[in-house]
Protein backbone atom coordinates (compact mmCIF):
# COMPACT_ATOMS: atom_id res chain seq x y z
CA UNK A 1 0.00 0.00 0.00
CA UNK A 2 2.66 2.19 0.76
CA UNK A 3 4.86 1.66 -2.94
CA UNK A 4 1.34 2.04 -4.44
CA UNK A 5 0.97 5.83 -2.30
CA UNK A 6 4.35 6.61 -4.23
CA UNK A 7 4.45 5.48 -7.56
CA UNK A 8 -0.15 5.61 -8.17
CA UNK A 9 -2.15 2.25 -7.48
CA UNK A 10 -2.07 1.63 -11.64
CA UNK A 11 1.96 1.77 -11.65
CA UNK A 12 1.85 -1.04 -9.27
CA UNK A 13 1.67 -4.18 -10.35
CA UNK A 14 0.80 -7.62 -8.71
CA UNK A 15 -1.52 -9.30 -10.85
CA UNK A 16 0.40 -12.91 -11.71
CA UNK A 17 -0.47 -12.51 -15.17
CA UNK A 18 1.00 -9.51 -15.99
CA UNK A 19 3.89 -10.11 -13.76
CA UNK A 20 5.20 -13.27 -15.33
CA UNK A 21 6.77 -12.08 -18.56
CA UNK A 22 8.86 -9.41 -16.38
CA UNK A 23 9.69 -12.07 -13.91
CA UNK A 24 11.49 -14.49 -16.65
CA UNK A 25 15.00 -13.46 -18.16
CA UNK A 26 15.11 -13.15 -21.61
CA UNK A 27 16.80 -16.66 -22.58
CA UNK A 28 13.73 -18.21 -20.19
CA UNK A 29 16.56 -19.47 -18.07
CA UNK A 30 15.42 -18.06 -15.12
CA UNK A 31 11.84 -17.91 -13.02
CA UNK A 32 11.72 -15.47 -9.92
CA UNK A 33 8.65 -14.38 -7.72
CA UNK A 34 8.14 -11.28 -6.62
CA UNK A 35 6.10 -8.96 -3.91
CA UNK A 36 5.20 -6.65 -6.61
CA UNK A 37 6.57 -4.31 -9.64
CA UNK A 38 6.75 -0.68 -9.33
CA UNK A 39 7.05 1.42 -12.22
CA UNK A 40 8.23 4.75 -10.47
CA UNK A 41 8.30 7.72 -13.22
CA UNK A 42 11.00 10.29 -11.00
CA UNK A 43 14.11 9.78 -9.40
CA UNK A 44 12.09 11.30 -6.57
CA UNK A 45 9.84 7.96 -6.41
CA UNK A 46 12.64 5.76 -6.67
CA UNK A 47 14.25 7.11 -3.91
CA UNK A 48 10.75 7.05 -2.02
CA UNK A 49 10.84 3.55 -3.17
CA UNK A 50 14.69 2.63 -2.10
CA UNK A 51 13.45 4.09 1.35
CA UNK A 52 10.48 2.45 1.88
CA UNK A 53 11.84 -1.34 1.33
CA UNK A 54 14.73 -0.51 2.63
CA UNK A 55 13.02 0.32 6.02
CA UNK A 56 10.94 -3.11 5.57
CA UNK A 57 14.19 -5.27 5.03
CA UNK A 58 12.32 -5.92 1.04
CA UNK A 59 14.82 -6.60 -1.14
CA UNK A 60 15.28 -4.35 -4.75
CA UNK A 61 15.77 -5.41 -7.93
CA UNK A 62 16.42 -2.80 -10.50
CA UNK A 63 14.85 -4.00 -14.35
CA UNK A 64 14.91 -2.00 -17.80
CA UNK A 65 13.84 -3.68 -20.38
CA UNK A 66 14.85 -7.19 -19.14
CA UNK A 67 16.92 -8.82 -22.50
CA UNK A 68 20.03 -9.05 -20.06
CA UNK A 69 21.39 -12.67 -20.81
CA UNK A 70 22.63 -13.44 -17.28
CA UNK A 71 19.57 -13.62 -14.93
CA UNK A 72 20.41 -10.05 -13.50
CA UNK A 73 17.40 -8.61 -13.58
CA UNK A 74 14.75 -11.74 -12.34
CA UNK A 75 14.58 -11.86 -8.80
CA UNK A 76 14.82 -14.75 -6.98
CA UNK A 77 12.04 -17.25 -5.75
CA UNK A 78 11.84 -16.34 -1.91
CA UNK A 79 8.67 -13.97 -3.67
CA UNK A 80 10.02 -11.13 -0.92
CA UNK A 81 11.67 -8.83 -3.76
CA UNK A 82 10.07 -5.37 -4.76
CA UNK A 83 10.96 -5.15 -8.93
CA UNK A 84 11.34 -1.68 -9.97
CA UNK A 85 11.32 -1.30 -13.39
CA UNK A 86 12.62 2.33 -15.07
CA UNK A 87 10.57 2.14 -18.34
CA UNK A 88 8.58 4.98 -17.29
CA UNK A 89 11.50 6.76 -16.65
CA UNK A 90 12.14 7.82 -20.36
CA UNK A 91 12.88 11.15 -21.18
CA UNK A 92 15.72 12.85 -22.64
CA UNK A 93 16.38 15.65 -20.19
CA UNK A 94 18.39 17.37 -23.30
CA UNK A 95 20.88 17.31 -26.35
CA UNK A 96 23.74 19.60 -25.69
CA UNK A 97 25.11 19.32 -29.39
CA UNK A 98 28.55 21.36 -28.96
CA UNK A 99 29.08 20.00 -26.28
CA UNK A 100 28.19 16.40 -27.68
CA UNK A 101 26.26 15.51 -24.78
CA UNK A 102 22.45 13.79 -24.15
CA UNK A 103 21.10 13.57 -20.98
CA UNK A 104 18.50 11.07 -20.58
CA UNK A 105 16.89 8.62 -17.99
CA UNK A 106 17.49 5.31 -17.43
CA UNK A 107 14.52 4.27 -18.64
CA UNK A 108 14.95 5.52 -22.50
CA UNK A 109 15.31 2.52 -24.76
CA UNK A 110 18.83 2.45 -26.57
CA UNK A 111 17.20 2.80 -29.70
CA UNK A 112 15.43 6.29 -28.78
CA UNK A 113 18.66 7.76 -27.26
CA UNK A 114 20.00 6.62 -31.08
CA UNK A 115 17.10 9.09 -32.37
CA UNK A 116 17.12 11.66 -29.94
CA UNK A 117 20.87 12.39 -31.08
CA UNK A 118 20.72 11.86 -34.60
CA UNK A 119 18.14 14.49 -34.88
CA UNK A 120 20.30 16.76 -33.45
CA UNK A 121 22.91 16.14 -35.98
CA UNK A 122 24.72 13.82 -33.34
CA UNK A 123 25.61 9.86 -33.33
CA UNK A 124 25.00 7.75 -29.86
CA UNK A 125 27.16 5.12 -31.06
CA UNK A 126 26.35 2.35 -28.79
CA UNK A 127 24.38 -0.10 -30.97
CA UNK A 128 23.39 -3.99 -30.45
CA UNK A 129 20.92 -6.33 -31.63
CA UNK A 130 18.25 -5.65 -28.41
CA UNK A 131 18.58 -1.94 -28.96
CA UNK A 132 14.40 -1.60 -29.53
CA UNK A 133 14.08 -2.62 -26.02
CA UNK A 134 17.28 -2.64 -23.67
CA UNK A 135 17.30 0.86 -21.97
CA UNK A 136 19.88 2.95 -21.22
CA UNK A 137 19.89 1.80 -17.43
CA UNK A 138 20.19 -1.84 -18.61
CA UNK A 139 22.50 -1.16 -20.28
CA UNK A 140 24.74 0.76 -17.98
CA UNK A 141 24.00 -1.89 -15.17
CA UNK A 142 25.48 -4.11 -17.82
CA UNK A 143 28.13 -2.26 -19.27
CA UNK A 144 26.48 -2.99 -22.88
CA UNK A 145 29.38 -3.48 -25.34
CA UNK A 146 27.90 -3.86 -28.87
CA UNK A 147 29.31 -3.96 -32.26
CA UNK A 148 30.70 -0.37 -32.31
CA UNK A 149 33.31 -0.34 -29.35
CA UNK A 150 36.16 -0.56 -32.16
CA UNK A 151 36.01 2.79 -32.72
CA UNK A 152 33.73 4.67 -29.88
CA UNK A 153 34.53 2.32 -26.81
CA UNK A 154 31.90 0.28 -24.39
CA UNK A 155 29.31 2.18 -22.23
CA UNK A 156 31.38 3.03 -19.74
CA UNK A 157 33.89 4.94 -21.94
CA UNK A 158 31.28 6.86 -23.56
CA UNK A 159 29.22 7.92 -20.08
CA UNK A 160 30.56 11.31 -18.01
CA UNK A 161 27.76 11.00 -15.43
CA UNK A 162 25.45 9.22 -13.55
CA UNK A 163 22.46 10.26 -11.35
CA UNK A 164 21.99 7.48 -8.61
CA UNK A 165 19.90 6.36 -6.18
CA UNK A 166 22.10 4.72 -3.46
CA UNK A 167 20.48 1.89 -1.20
CA UNK A 168 20.06 4.47 1.37
CA UNK A 169 17.55 5.93 -0.58
CA UNK A 170 19.74 9.13 -1.38
CA UNK A 171 20.06 10.37 -4.87
CA UNK A 172 23.12 11.32 -5.65
CA UNK A 173 23.52 13.82 -8.65
CA UNK A 174 26.95 13.82 -10.68
CA UNK A 175 25.03 14.32 -14.30
CA UNK A 176 28.51 16.09 -15.09
CA UNK A 177 28.72 16.59 -18.96
CA UNK A 178 32.87 16.90 -18.62
CA UNK A 179 35.64 15.34 -20.49
CA UNK A 180 37.92 16.15 -17.67
CA UNK A 181 37.20 16.02 -14.22
CA UNK A 182 40.28 14.98 -11.75
CA UNK A 183 38.45 15.54 -8.40
CA UNK A 184 38.94 12.02 -6.73
CA UNK A 185 37.43 8.80 -7.23
CA UNK A 186 35.49 8.12 -10.52
CA UNK A 187 32.82 6.82 -8.87
CA UNK A 188 30.61 6.73 -11.37
CA UNK A 189 32.72 3.76 -12.61
CA UNK A 190 31.74 1.57 -9.39
CA UNK A 191 27.95 2.01 -10.81
CA UNK A 192 28.61 0.69 -14.60
CA UNK A 193 28.62 -2.68 -14.74
CA UNK A 194 27.33 -3.51 -11.23
CA UNK A 195 24.02 -4.77 -12.67
CA UNK A 196 22.10 -2.84 -9.86
CA UNK A 197 23.91 -4.04 -7.25
CA UNK A 198 24.87 -1.20 -5.66
CA UNK A 199 22.14 1.54 -6.64
CA UNK A 200 19.70 2.18 -9.35
CA UNK A 201 20.46 4.47 -12.04
CA UNK A 202 18.17 7.17 -13.05
CA UNK A 203 19.43 9.26 -15.66
CA UNK A 204 23.19 9.83 -16.96
CA UNK A 205 24.84 12.23 -19.64
CA UNK A 206 26.45 9.82 -22.57
CA UNK A 207 29.05 11.37 -25.41
CA UNK A 208 27.73 12.01 -28.44
CA UNK A 209 29.60 12.03 -31.75
CA UNK A 210 29.62 13.93 -34.88
CA UNK A 211 27.25 11.53 -37.67
CA UNK A 212 29.13 9.67 -40.12
CA UNK A 213 28.58 11.55 -43.75
CA UNK A 214 29.58 8.04 -45.25
CA UNK A 215 29.40 4.19 -44.50
CA UNK A 216 30.43 1.47 -46.41
CA UNK A 217 29.31 -2.24 -45.32
CA UNK A 218 31.15 -5.32 -46.50
CA UNK A 219 30.55 -9.11 -46.07
CA UNK A 220 34.06 -10.96 -46.39
CA UNK A 221 34.72 -14.34 -46.85
CA UNK A 222 38.14 -15.84 -45.26
CA UNK A 223 39.67 -19.22 -45.01
CA UNK A 224 40.17 -19.39 -41.41
CA UNK A 225 40.93 -17.66 -38.18
CA UNK A 226 44.52 -16.54 -38.51
CA UNK A 227 43.29 -14.87 -41.95
CA UNK A 228 40.63 -13.36 -39.93
CA UNK A 229 42.49 -11.56 -37.59
CA UNK A 230 45.22 -10.70 -40.06
CA UNK A 231 42.69 -9.12 -42.21
CA UNK A 232 41.37 -6.74 -39.48
CA UNK A 233 44.94 -5.60 -39.05
CA UNK A 234 45.26 -4.93 -42.22
CA UNK A 235 41.90 -2.79 -42.15
CA UNK A 236 43.34 -0.97 -38.95
CA UNK A 237 46.36 -0.51 -40.55
CA UNK A 238 44.55 0.85 -43.67
CA UNK A 239 41.76 2.81 -42.44
CA UNK A 240 42.77 3.55 -38.35
CA UNK A 241 39.05 4.84 -36.77
CA UNK A 242 37.58 4.54 -39.83
CA UNK A 243 36.93 0.80 -39.52
CA UNK A 244 33.95 1.06 -36.98
CA UNK A 245 32.82 -2.62 -36.48
CA UNK A 246 34.69 -6.07 -37.37
CA UNK A 247 32.60 -8.95 -36.49
CA UNK A 248 33.40 -12.23 -36.91
CA UNK A 249 30.38 -15.11 -38.21
CA UNK A 250 31.56 -18.79 -38.66
CA UNK A 251 29.46 -20.68 -41.23
CA UNK A 252 28.20 -22.82 -38.70
CA UNK A 253 26.27 -19.58 -37.05
CA UNK A 254 25.23 -18.49 -40.55
CA UNK A 255 23.49 -21.74 -41.48
CA UNK A 256 21.39 -21.01 -38.50
CA UNK A 257 19.92 -17.60 -39.66
CA UNK A 258 19.38 -18.94 -43.31
CA UNK A 259 17.26 -21.62 -41.86
CA UNK A 260 15.71 -19.89 -38.63
CA UNK A 261 15.00 -16.84 -41.30
CA UNK A 262 14.26 -18.16 -44.59
CA UNK A 263 13.84 -14.53 -46.14
CA UNK A 264 17.14 -14.01 -45.80
CA UNK A 265 20.07 -15.01 -48.24
CA UNK A 266 23.64 -16.60 -48.44
CA UNK A 267 25.94 -13.28 -49.36
CA UNK A 268 28.35 -14.77 -50.89
CA UNK A 269 28.04 -18.12 -53.55
CA UNK A 270 30.88 -20.01 -52.01
CA UNK A 271 30.82 -21.51 -48.52
CA UNK A 272 33.56 -20.43 -46.59
CA UNK A 273 34.64 -21.65 -42.64
CA UNK A 274 34.67 -17.93 -41.21
CA UNK A 275 33.20 -14.17 -42.69
CA UNK A 276 33.70 -11.41 -41.51
CA UNK A 277 31.17 -8.14 -41.47
CA UNK A 278 33.04 -4.79 -41.73
CA UNK A 279 32.09 -1.14 -41.26
CA UNK A 280 33.85 1.83 -42.52
CA UNK A 281 32.44 5.31 -41.65
CA UNK A 282 33.72 8.70 -41.37
CA UNK A 283 33.11 12.33 -42.58
CA UNK A 284 34.82 14.83 -44.81
CA UNK A 285 37.94 13.39 -46.59
CA UNK A 286 36.72 9.84 -46.52
CA UNK A 287 33.96 10.44 -48.45
CA UNK A 288 34.88 8.02 -50.89
CA UNK A 289 34.87 4.85 -48.90
CA UNK A 290 33.34 2.74 -50.99
CA UNK A 291 35.79 3.61 -53.86
CA UNK A 292 38.73 2.64 -51.24
CA UNK A 293 37.20 -0.16 -49.26
CA UNK A 294 36.83 -2.01 -53.27
CA UNK A 295 40.43 -1.02 -53.92
CA UNK A 296 41.88 -2.43 -50.31
CA UNK A 297 39.68 -5.46 -50.64
CA UNK A 298 40.92 -6.58 -54.57
CA UNK A 299 44.45 -5.89 -53.39
CA UNK A 300 43.58 -7.85 -50.05
CA UNK A 301 42.38 -10.86 -52.78
CA UNK A 302 45.08 -10.71 -54.83
CA UNK A 303 47.66 -11.73 -52.46
CA UNK A 304 45.56 -14.23 -50.86
CA UNK A 305 44.28 -12.57 -47.73
CA UNK A 306 40.75 -13.14 -48.23
CA UNK A 307 38.53 -15.83 -50.28
CA UNK A 308 35.46 -13.50 -51.51
CA UNK A 309 34.00 -10.00 -50.64
CA UNK A 310 30.58 -8.63 -51.31
CA UNK A 311 30.64 -4.69 -50.83
CA UNK A 312 27.03 -3.67 -50.37
CA UNK A 313 26.16 -1.25 -52.98
CA UNK A 314 22.87 0.41 -51.38
CA UNK A 315 21.96 1.17 -47.86
CA UNK A 316 18.92 -1.97 -48.41
CA UNK A 317 22.38 -4.07 -48.99
CA UNK A 318 24.13 -2.94 -46.04
CA UNK A 319 21.16 -3.58 -43.70
CA UNK A 320 20.30 -6.70 -45.58
CA UNK A 321 24.35 -7.75 -44.29
CA UNK A 322 23.27 -6.76 -40.74
CA UNK A 323 20.39 -8.41 -40.30
CA UNK A 324 22.33 -11.85 -40.90
CA UNK A 325 24.60 -10.82 -37.64
CA UNK A 326 21.58 -8.94 -35.71
CA UNK A 327 19.43 -12.30 -36.01
CA UNK A 328 22.42 -14.29 -35.02
CA UNK A 329 21.29 -14.47 -31.25
CA UNK A 330 16.96 -15.52 -32.28
CA UNK A 331 18.63 -17.77 -34.76
CA UNK A 332 20.07 -19.89 -32.03
CA UNK A 333 17.02 -18.97 -29.57
CA UNK A 334 14.58 -21.04 -32.48
CA UNK A 335 17.38 -23.94 -32.90
CA UNK A 336 17.02 -25.04 -29.17
CA UNK A 337 18.93 -24.52 -26.17
CA UNK A 338 22.46 -24.49 -26.08
CA UNK A 339 25.41 -23.56 -23.63
CA UNK A 340 26.68 -19.63 -23.97
CA UNK A 341 29.93 -18.36 -23.50
CA UNK A 342 30.37 -14.75 -23.75
CA UNK A 343 34.24 -14.46 -23.54
CA UNK A 344 37.07 -12.13 -24.52
CA UNK A 345 40.84 -12.86 -25.15
CA UNK A 346 43.91 -11.04 -26.62
CA UNK A 347 42.89 -10.80 -30.46
CA UNK A 348 46.27 -11.90 -31.26
CA UNK A 349 45.30 -15.19 -29.81
CA UNK A 350 42.03 -16.15 -30.66
CA UNK A 351 42.88 -18.24 -33.70
CA UNK A 352 45.27 -20.50 -31.29
CA UNK A 353 42.07 -20.63 -28.88
CA UNK A 354 39.21 -21.52 -31.46
CA UNK A 355 41.91 -24.46 -32.41
CA UNK A 356 42.57 -25.67 -28.92
CA UNK A 357 39.10 -25.48 -27.74
CA UNK A 358 38.01 -27.08 -30.89
CA UNK A 359 40.17 -30.29 -29.86
CA UNK A 360 39.49 -30.39 -26.26
CA UNK A 361 35.60 -30.06 -26.71
CA UNK A 362 35.27 -32.61 -29.78
CA UNK A 363 37.25 -34.87 -27.44
CA UNK A 364 35.07 -34.72 -24.28
CA UNK A 365 31.90 -33.92 -26.44
CA UNK A 366 32.02 -36.11 -29.83
CA UNK A 367 29.81 -34.75 -32.90
CA UNK A 368 29.43 -31.14 -30.53
CA UNK A 369 28.37 -28.01 -32.70
CA UNK A 370 30.46 -25.23 -31.96
CA UNK A 371 28.32 -21.62 -32.84
CA UNK A 372 30.91 -19.10 -32.73
CA UNK A 373 30.54 -15.47 -33.41
CA UNK A 374 31.51 -12.27 -32.08
CA UNK A 375 33.26 -8.99 -32.18
CA UNK A 376 36.40 -9.70 -33.19
CA UNK A 377 37.86 -5.82 -33.27
CA UNK A 378 37.05 -6.29 -29.47
CA UNK A 379 38.61 -10.09 -28.96
CA UNK A 380 35.37 -10.78 -27.84
CA UNK A 381 33.73 -14.05 -28.58
CA UNK A 382 29.99 -15.50 -28.20
CA UNK A 383 31.18 -19.49 -27.86
CA UNK A 384 28.33 -21.32 -27.71
CA UNK A 385 27.89 -25.37 -27.62
CA UNK A 386 24.86 -27.31 -28.72
CA UNK A 387 24.46 -30.88 -30.52
CA UNK A 388 22.53 -30.71 -33.79
CA UNK A 389 20.59 -34.22 -32.27
CA UNK A 390 18.03 -33.65 -29.71
CA UNK A 391 19.08 -36.36 -27.45
CA UNK A 392 22.78 -35.74 -27.54
CA UNK A 393 21.78 -32.26 -27.00
CA UNK A 394 19.62 -32.91 -23.96
CA UNK A 395 22.94 -34.93 -22.54
CA UNK A 396 25.14 -31.70 -23.42
CA UNK A 397 23.34 -29.24 -21.60
CA UNK A 398 23.25 -32.27 -18.71
CA UNK A 399 27.00 -31.75 -18.66
CA UNK A 400 26.98 -28.11 -19.00
CA UNK A 401 29.29 -27.16 -15.95
CA UNK A 402 32.10 -30.10 -17.24
CA UNK A 403 31.60 -27.97 -20.65
CA UNK A 404 31.63 -24.12 -19.61
CA UNK A 405 34.56 -25.62 -16.91
CA UNK A 406 36.61 -26.79 -19.68
CA UNK A 407 35.65 -23.46 -21.86
CA UNK A 408 36.37 -21.09 -18.78
CA UNK A 409 39.47 -22.86 -17.94
CA UNK A 410 41.14 -22.45 -21.12
CA UNK A 411 40.37 -18.67 -21.46
CA UNK A 412 41.82 -18.28 -18.21
CA UNK A 413 45.39 -19.89 -19.57
CA UNK A 414 44.80 -17.12 -22.30
CA UNK A 415 44.22 -14.26 -19.67
CA UNK A 416 41.24 -14.04 -20.93
CA UNK A 417 37.09 -12.90 -19.66
CA UNK A 418 34.60 -15.16 -18.70
CA UNK A 419 32.20 -12.52 -19.03
CA UNK A 420 33.22 -10.21 -21.77
CA UNK A 421 30.18 -8.18 -22.13
CA UNK A 422 27.08 -9.55 -20.65
CA UNK A 423 27.65 -9.17 -16.64
CA UNK A 424 27.80 -12.12 -14.21
CA UNK A 425 24.42 -11.81 -12.63
CA UNK A 426 23.31 -14.72 -11.28
CA UNK A 427 24.73 -17.33 -14.11
CA UNK A 428 28.27 -16.63 -13.24
CA UNK A 429 28.32 -15.50 -9.47
CA UNK A 430 29.77 -19.14 -8.57
CA UNK A 431 31.63 -19.58 -11.45
CA UNK A 432 33.97 -15.95 -11.17
CA UNK A 433 35.17 -17.00 -7.95
CA UNK A 434 37.03 -19.94 -9.80
CA UNK A 435 39.19 -16.97 -11.88
CA UNK A 436 39.47 -13.82 -9.86
CA UNK A 437 41.75 -13.42 -6.99
CA UNK A 438 40.51 -13.72 -3.42
CA UNK A 439 42.14 -10.20 -3.11
CA UNK A 440 39.87 -8.88 -5.95
CA UNK A 441 37.02 -10.66 -4.99
CA UNK A 442 37.72 -9.17 -1.25
CA UNK A 443 37.93 -5.85 -2.47
CA UNK A 444 34.11 -5.69 -4.28
CA UNK A 445 32.61 -6.88 -1.58
CA UNK A 446 34.18 -4.54 0.50
CA UNK A 447 32.52 -1.60 -2.00
CA UNK A 448 29.45 -3.64 -1.50
CA UNK A 449 29.05 -3.67 2.05
CA UNK A 450 29.78 0.37 2.55
CA UNK A 451 27.21 1.16 -0.07
CA UNK A 452 24.57 -1.42 0.63
CA UNK A 453 25.43 -2.69 4.35
CA UNK A 454 22.07 -4.79 4.65
CA UNK A 455 22.57 -6.54 1.34
CA UNK A 456 19.10 -5.62 -0.35
CA UNK A 457 19.61 -4.03 -3.76
CA UNK A 458 19.41 -7.33 -6.35
CA UNK A 459 20.98 -9.32 -3.68
CA UNK A 460 22.54 -12.80 -5.37
CA UNK A 461 23.74 -10.90 -8.36
CA UNK A 462 27.21 -10.54 -9.20
CA UNK A 463 28.01 -11.45 -5.41
P1 LIG B 1 17.84 -5.56 -17.93
O1 LIG B 1 17.92 -6.89 -18.57
O2 LIG B 1 16.50 -5.13 -17.47
O3 LIG B 1 18.85 -5.54 -16.69
C1 LIG B 1 20.18 -5.95 -16.83
C2 LIG B 1 20.91 -5.73 -15.50
O4 LIG B 1 20.99 -4.35 -15.20
C3 LIG B 1 20.21 -6.36 -14.31
O5 LIG B 1 21.19 -6.77 -13.38
C4 LIG B 1 19.39 -5.22 -13.72
O6 LIG B 1 19.16 -5.39 -12.34
C5 LIG B 1 20.29 -4.03 -13.99
N1 LIG B 1 19.58 -2.78 -14.26
C6 LIG B 1 18.70 -2.50 -15.25
N2 LIG B 1 18.34 -1.21 -15.20
C7 LIG B 1 19.00 -0.66 -14.15
C8 LIG B 1 19.06 0.64 -13.59
N3 LIG B 1 18.37 1.65 -14.10
N4 LIG B 1 19.85 0.85 -12.50
C9 LIG B 1 20.56 -0.16 -11.97
N5 LIG B 1 20.54 -1.41 -12.46
C10 LIG B 1 19.78 -1.66 -13.54
N6 LIG B 1 24.88 -6.95 -24.68
C11 LIG B 1 26.03 -6.42 -25.14
O7 LIG B 1 26.79 -5.90 -24.34
N7 LIG B 1 26.34 -6.47 -26.46
C12 LIG B 1 25.54 -7.03 -27.38
O8 LIG B 1 25.87 -7.05 -28.56
C13 LIG B 1 24.30 -7.57 -26.92
N8 LIG B 1 23.45 -8.13 -27.79
C14 LIG B 1 22.27 -8.62 -27.33
C15 LIG B 1 21.38 -9.18 -28.25
C16 LIG B 1 20.17 -9.69 -27.84
C17 LIG B 1 19.24 -10.27 -28.86
C18 LIG B 1 19.83 -9.64 -26.47
C19 LIG B 1 18.52 -10.17 -25.98
C20 LIG B 1 20.70 -9.10 -25.55
C21 LIG B 1 21.93 -8.60 -25.96
N9 LIG B 1 22.85 -8.04 -25.05
C22 LIG B 1 24.01 -7.52 -25.53
C23 LIG B 1 22.61 -8.08 -23.61
C24 LIG B 1 22.56 -6.69 -23.00
O9 LIG B 1 23.12 -6.75 -21.70
C25 LIG B 1 21.22 -6.09 -22.86
O10 LIG B 1 20.50 -6.14 -24.06
C26 LIG B 1 21.13 -4.66 -22.32
O11 LIG B 1 22.32 -3.97 -22.08
C27 LIG B 1 20.40 -4.74 -21.02
O12 LIG B 1 19.48 -3.69 -20.96
P2 LIG B 1 18.06 -3.92 -20.28
O13 LIG B 1 17.43 -2.60 -20.16
O14 LIG B 1 17.29 -4.96 -20.98
O15 LIG B 1 18.49 -4.44 -18.82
Amino acid sequence: QRLAEIVGPEHLITDAAVLEPRLTDWRGRYRGKARCLALPKTATEVSALVSTCTAAGAAVVPQGGNTGLCGGATPDESGGAVVVNLTRMNRVRGVDAQNNTITAEAGCVLAAVQDAARAAGRLFPLSLAAEGSATLGGNLSTNAGGIQVLRYGNTRELTLGIEVVLPSGEIWNGLRALRKDNTGYDLKQLFIGAEGTLGIITAATMRLFPLPSATTTAWIAVPDAAAAVGLLNLLQNQFGAALTACELVSEVVLELVLRHFPESSRPLPERAPWYLLCELSGGGALENLDGAFEEFLAVALDVGALRDASLARSLDQADRLWRLRENLSEAQRREGVSIKHDISLPISRIPEFLARAEALLERAFPGVRIVAFGHIGDGNLHYNLSHPDLDENTALLAAQPRASRLVHDLVAEFDGSISAEHGLGQLKREEILRYKSPLEMELMRSIKKSLDPLNLMNPGKVL
